[in-house]
């Protein structure tokens, strides 16, 4: 394999681009717009700069955040302290950083649009904007609206939540989420370097109402909407049973990122994802053992065992998350109630945020602490007079 071309340059794209090129492949990354703002909170988490230092250890402008509010109807916002802070990029420097170092790799990155892609002999031959490009492979990262009909994640619309929101002034030190009655998503308030980005996704909610739940909740904050810049896109967030087919590879491609439908479906987290599966595309493609369906199959395999599973495990969950009921309240509800009583559920909450808890074996850390969790919310609720004195020990 001489050549491959890599079709989109967000995040996935730019890191499988500098990947490939780094081993010594001839890489053309292809994207219409290169870095630019695309509609995103930017929010990376702890497990991504873990994996990826280069995420934190740059010179781009960033946030550092250290704690979040949580918020849900009827329960009193508490404030978690995260134990590893998030980092908010604007995604223009974040792809512009990611550009950079594809291209000091060595790969080649044009600006031009990708129209068509067809098979020429075992390779391919692509019409773009600029004229017409030759590959012996593709890479496919372009995206949730990836416009490449025979490439990448079939989306259909339950396997998509919406997600919109505004850039406002202002300026916070930490991040905001607030849970909303009747909806599978929620809203967040991101501080950036210089603005606030405040947004909101929901599963089975058609934009508009979203945007009106959002614009009530800031007119209730204070937070001008009315002349800011508004932001809109599509968030993959695969039904279950669209886990099991997710269409990630075929004959002479493989696909990464949004355009792989790789986002979690609880919280929208697709940049770590993006930049993994790109990770794990390159790994397999310069796999020495095994001809090009071999790889192809190794990249199925590698995606599954490192995250897949647990996303399709997430996307089982994510009904009962926001929607579920719990002690005769809603899962939100008692999610906020418990971290604000319960030092043992915060610590798992901290882990949810920092990525280092997986779902699967979320369940059973919850039972296993459950008899801890309730113990400390019985005794913050001031019930501690009624237990005798010396019993029972703390679980
Ligand atoms: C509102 C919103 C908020 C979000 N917040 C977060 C967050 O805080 N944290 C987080 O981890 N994730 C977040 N996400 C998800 C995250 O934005 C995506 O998962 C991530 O951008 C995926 O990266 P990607 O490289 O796969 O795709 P993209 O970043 O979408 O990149 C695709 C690239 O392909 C190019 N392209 C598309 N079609 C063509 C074509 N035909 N020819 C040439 N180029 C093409 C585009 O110009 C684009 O640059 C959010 C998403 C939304 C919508």
């Amino acid at each position: 394999m001489k050549r491959v071309a890599i079709l989109g340059g967000g995040p996935a794209g730019a890191f499988a681009a500098e990947q490939l090129a780094s081993a010594g492949l001839g890489v053309i990354l292809i994207d219409e717009k290169l870095a630019w703002e695309k509609p995103c909170g930017g929010g990376l988490t702890h497990k991504a700069y873990s994996q990826y230092p280069f995420l934190i250890d740059n010179a781009m402008p960033k946030r550092v955040v250290t704690e979040t509010v949580l918020a849900a109807p009827k329960a009193r916002a508490v404030t978690l302290k995260l134990g590893e802070p998030l980092l908010v990029y604007s995604r223009f420097d974040l792809n512009r950083m990611l550009l950079e170092r594809a291209e000091r790799a060595g790969a080649q990155v044009e600006k031009a649009r990708v129209t068509e892609m067809s098979r020429r002999g075992p390779g391919w031959q692509l019409r773009t904007s600029g004229g017409i490009v030759d590959a012996d492979f593709c890479i496919v990262a372009t995206g949730a609206r990836n416009p490449l009909r025979n490439v990448g994640t079939e989306l259909t619309p339950p396997d998509t939540m919406s997600a919109l929101g505004y850039y406002v002034p202002g300026e916070q030190a930490g991040i905001d989420i607030q849970f909303l009655p009747q909806l599978e998503g929620y809203i967040w308030i991101f501080p950036r370097c210089g603005h606030l980005s405040v947004g909101i996704c929901g599963k089975g909610e058609p934009a508009g109402s979203l945007r009106k739940r959002l614009e009530h909740f800031m007119n209730e904050r204070g937070l001008p909407w009315k002349g800011a810049s508004f932001y809109s896109h599509l968030l993959p967030s695969l039904d279950t049973g669209s886990w099991r087919k997710n269409r990630v590879a075929g004959e002479g491609w493989m696909a990464v990122g949004d355009a792989a439908g790789l986002v979690d479906p609880i919280t929208g987290e697709g940049l770590y994802y993006a930049i993994r599966s790109a990770d794990l595309a390159a790994r397999s493609l310069l796999s020495a053992s095994g001809d090009l369906a071999a790889r192809m199959a190794q990249y199925r395999v590698l995606l599954r065992r490192d995250f897949a599973a647990d996303l399709e495990y997430a996307s089982r969950l994510a009904k009962r998350v926001f929607l579920g009921r719990f002690l005769r309240g809603s899962v939100p509800t008692r999610m906020v109630q418990f971290t604000a009583r319960s030092p043992r559920f915060a610590a798992i909450m901290q882990d949810l945020f920092a990525g280092r808890q997986p779902y699967l074996g979320l369940k059973r850390r919850l039972m296993r602490n459950l008899n801890g969790s309730l113990y400390e919310i019985v005794m913050s609720l001031g019930f501690s007079r009624l237990v005798p004195r010396g019993e029972p020990a703390k679980p």
